[in-house]
C-alpha cells in the first residue's frame, strides 16, 4: 500500500471508531467512568479533519501514524488519549522512512508501538488493557511478516478481537476498574475492544 491508500484505510477506519462511540461507552459504563466512547470519538473526528484538510502533508507512512498519534494524544485526554496516541507516535516513528506498507511494516508498527505503550503505562499483557488485543496482534503479526498484508491482517484482527474478549476473565490493575477488584471479572476492557475495532476497520477497508 501507498501513502495514499494507507491514507484512505486511515480515513475509513476514523469514521467506523466515531460510529462505534455508543458501543465503546457502554463497555466503559460497566467497568470505568463512562467516557471511554466520547474520548474515542473526539479522537478520531479530529483524526477525519485532519485528513480530510487539503493542506494535510505526511512526508511517508511513518509521519502519517507519527501525526494521528499526536492528534489522538492533544484531542482525546484521559489515561487512553496518551496510551492510544503513544502507540501511534512510536509505532510511527518506528517505520519512519515507509512508502510501502506491508505486513512487515506493519509487525513493526504494533510491535514498537506496544513496547512503547509498556514504557509509557507499563501495562503487561493479563492486566486487562488494551494491550491485551495489541500484544495478542503483535504476536500474530511477528509470525506473519512474510505475508501479503491483505492475508495477514484478518489473522491479526482475529488475535486482537480473541485478546479483547480474553479480557473478560481478567481482574482489573488499571483506571477505575481496578477498584472492582474481582467484580470486573465477566466484562470486557473498553481500550482492548477499541484496539482491536481500529484492527478490524483497516482490514474491512483492505477486503
Ligand atoms: P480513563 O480511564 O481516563 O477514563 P478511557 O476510559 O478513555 O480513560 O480509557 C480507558 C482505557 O485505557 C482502558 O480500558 C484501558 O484499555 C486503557 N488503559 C488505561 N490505563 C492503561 C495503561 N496503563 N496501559 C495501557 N492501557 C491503559
Ligand atoms: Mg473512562
Ligand atoms: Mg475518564
Amino acid at each position: 500500500m501507498n501513502l495514499l491508500q494507507v491514507r484512505e484505510m486511515m480515513l475509513f477506519t476514523a469514521e467506523k471508531m466515531v460510529e462505534s462511540e455508543p458501543e465503546l461507552t457502554a463497555l466503559d459504563q460497566v467497568i470505568g467512568d463512562g467516557d471511554h466512547g466520547i474520548g474515542m470519538k473526539r479522537g478520531f473526528a479530529a483524526i477525519i479533519v485532519l485528513l480530510q484538510n487539503p493542506n494535510f502533508n505526511a512526508i511517508d507512512i511513518g509521519d502519517l501514524f507519527n501525526q494521528i498519534g499526536t492528534k489522538l494524544m492533544t484531542s482525546m485526554g484521559g489515561a487512553s488519549g496518551a496510551i492510544f496516541g503513544t502507540f501511534f507516535r512510536a509505532g510511527g516513528k518506528s517505520i519512519a522512512g515507509t512508502t510501502d506498507f506491508n505486513a512487515e511494516t506493519l509487525s513493526k508498527l504494533l510491535n514498537d508501538g506496544w513496547q512503547a505503550v509498556y514504557q509509557r503505562g507499563n501495562a503487561k499483557p493479563g492486566d486487562k488493557t488494551m494491550v491485551d488485543a495489541l500484544a495478542a496482534a503483535a504476536k500474530t503479526a511477528t509470525e506473519l511478516t512474510s505475508a501479503k498484508l491483505t492475508d495477514a491482517l484478518p489473522k491479526i484482527v482475529e488475535s486482537a478481537m480473541q485478546g479483547a474478549e480474553n479480557t473478560a476473565q481478567m481482574i482489573a490493575v488499571f483506571g477505575r476498574a481496578k477498584n472492582l477488584g474481582e467484580r470486573s471479572i465477566g466484562h470486557k476492557d473498553p481500550g482492548s475492544v477499541s484496539m482491536a475495532f481500529i484492527l478490524k476497520y483497516m482490514n474491512d477497508y483492505l477486503q
